[in-house]
């Protein structure tokens, strides 16, 4: 099948035709039956009150129906091990095997979690050791590994900064200042934590207009909260300025650092003055991302705020690891057991392959492979920040477009039809029709050079035949859908 002359989704090339929701049970047929051993008896143990008197309302298919049914979903998946998948924000990298293969360890996968100390000692060895690893690549104090998110991460930092201004006697801090251009869970956790939210708008060039911010900190800033690189994918370079200002003002500095990807291995947070930070395991250490999946997202802190950190901490002595609970200042337990230990063994698989100059590499190829789809780009869909970006970049549909009636949303579905997963697409949302694109080291030139051929060929459809475009996608199993309908009425079954 072919589009305009174009080769489509090879994937869709092979997939059958007949609709996902076709009813394919018959009646009486089955894959497997099982022998009634007790039909005259109630079985072991089992009142003959719970016996079933009809049979299990079961589709009836054969083993085959069955097997083709699942395989064919299956090849329907799109993930990063199939293709490109260009999510700003996400960072879906590649996930090493061998990652898998360690966190699947008997040792460390079948440990009780309510085993003794001195029968974990390994899993407690990796816990720390792991946490030594993140201090040094960051220049924070001290780490906890508990959260299970980023936004656990957050939630957990933000909850230690009330705690200390609490202690402190500075309880009146109950503001929180973010700017316009931070993640999403910025001001959902501190509005969680009963702050108020002051946001403050970026300068023209993506970043925080430094006045603007020294004008709004005053006696109640208790936290200003930034994202770094932040969504538009770009640094914040006035940083010592803000941290100088923010903690004359008596406020601390949170860096949400989900997406260090573009800075491990060059920048250490905490020589900046950074006080608490937060890292996504599931983006930078190349941990799955997605499908609803576990996540890890340790919480870094510099040294005034150690005594705040979760319980337990992982201590060594001796030579023996152990668990502390005897910490009076601590916000508690944010996670069960010790957090997504599973998670954690893949991001440490992953940091014991590189040394920090290797991971300075990556975050360096993270930087040029986005500049390298934004200059390329760049005629056709115009960067919303003219500043050189770090590990994403953000772009806009071309002003040719737009007049044709084309969308961002209509150019995330033609890309569909050419094999790509779409870029992140309207956020972040000070950027109208925003194309927010991740294309992660681990894409080699030849797969952004094709991404590249489909984003222009997109154009020129949307130029010369836009409703091509518009009824994107034509090759999917399930073709546009009402987005409103969708989420009021969602049809999860058939
Ligand atoms: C992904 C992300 C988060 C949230 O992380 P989750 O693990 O999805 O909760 C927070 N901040 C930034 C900048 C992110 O990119």
């Amino acid at each position: 099948m072919s589009i305009a002359g174009e080769k489509i989704n090879p994937a869709a090339q092979t997939m059958e035709t007949e609709p996902l929701s076709i009813e394919k049970s018959v009646d009486k047929r089955r894959a497997i039956v099982f022998k009634n051993r007790f039909k005259d008896k109630a079985g072991p143990g089992i009142p003959e009150k719970y016996l079933r008197k009809t049979p299990p309302n079961l589709p009836g298919m054969s083993e085959l129906d069955v097997i083709r049914h699942f395989t064919r979903l299956s090849k329907l998946n799109y993930s990063v091990d199939s293709n490109f998948y260009p999510l700003g924000s996400c960072t879906m990298k590649y996930n090493p095997k061998i990652n898998e293969d360690i966190a699947g360890f008997d040792e460390f996968a079948n440990l009780h979690p309510l085993a003794d100390d001195s029968s974990a000692q390994g899993t407690l060895e990796f816990l720390h050791r792991f946490e030594q690893m993140l201090i040094e690549l960051c220049g924070m104090s001290a780490f906890t590994l508990q959260p299970a998110a980023g936004a656990h991460g957050e939630f957990t930092g933000i909850m230690i900064a009330k705690k200390y201004f609490k202690t402190n006697g500075a309880g009146q801090r109950n503001e929180i200042i973010i700017p316009d251009s931070a993640h999403g869970t910025n001001p959902a956790t501190a509005s969680m934590l009963g702050f108020n939210l002051i946001n403050i708008k970026s300068g023209g060039d993506g970043r925080i207009d430094i006045q603007t911010l020294k004008n709004t900190l005053n006696r109640k800033t208790a936290v200003v909260m930034l994202t770094i690189p932040n969504t538009l994918g770009i640094f914040e370079s006035g940083i010592e300025s803000i941290v100088k200002i923010s903690h004359e003002a008596g406020a601390l500095v949170y860096m949400d650092g989900a997406n260090f990807n573009a800075l491990t291995g060059i920048l250490k947070p905490g020589m900046l003055g950074i006080d608490i930070m937060h890292l996504n395991m599931h983006k930078t250490f190349s941990t799955p991302h997605g499908g609803g999946g576990p996540g890890a997202g340790a919480v870094g802190v510099g040294e005034k705020l150690k005594g705040f950190l979760p319980v337990p901490r992982i201590k060594q002595e001796n030579g023996m690891y152990g668990l502390d609970f005897n910490l009076p200042d601590s916000i508690g337990r944010v996670k069960s057991f010790f957090g997504n230990t599973g998670v954690l063994l893949k991001a440490y698989s992953y940091l014991l392959m590189h040394s920090v100059q290797e991971l300075a590499q990556i975050a360096e190829n993270a930087v040029i492979n986005a500049n390298y789809v934004k200059e390329n780009l760049a005629r056709l869909y115009p960067p919303y920040s003219k500043e050189r970006c770090m590990h994403e970049c953000v772009l806009q549909p071309h002003p040719n477009l737009l007049k044709n009636g084309i969308r961002t949303i209509d150019i995330a579905k033609r890309l569909l039809d050419y094999g790509f997963y779409a870029p992140t697409i309207y956020f972040p949302l000070i950027v109208p029709e925003a194309i927010m694109i991740e294309p992660t080291e681990t894409e080699s030139k030849e797969t952004l050079d094709k991404f590249i051929e489909a984003m222009k060929k997109i154009y020129q459809e949307s130029v010369e035949t836009p409703e091509t475009v518009k009824n994107a996608p034509h090759t999917m199993p399930v073709k546009r859908l009402d987005e409103v309908e969708a989420a009021r009425k969602p049809n999860l079954r058939w």
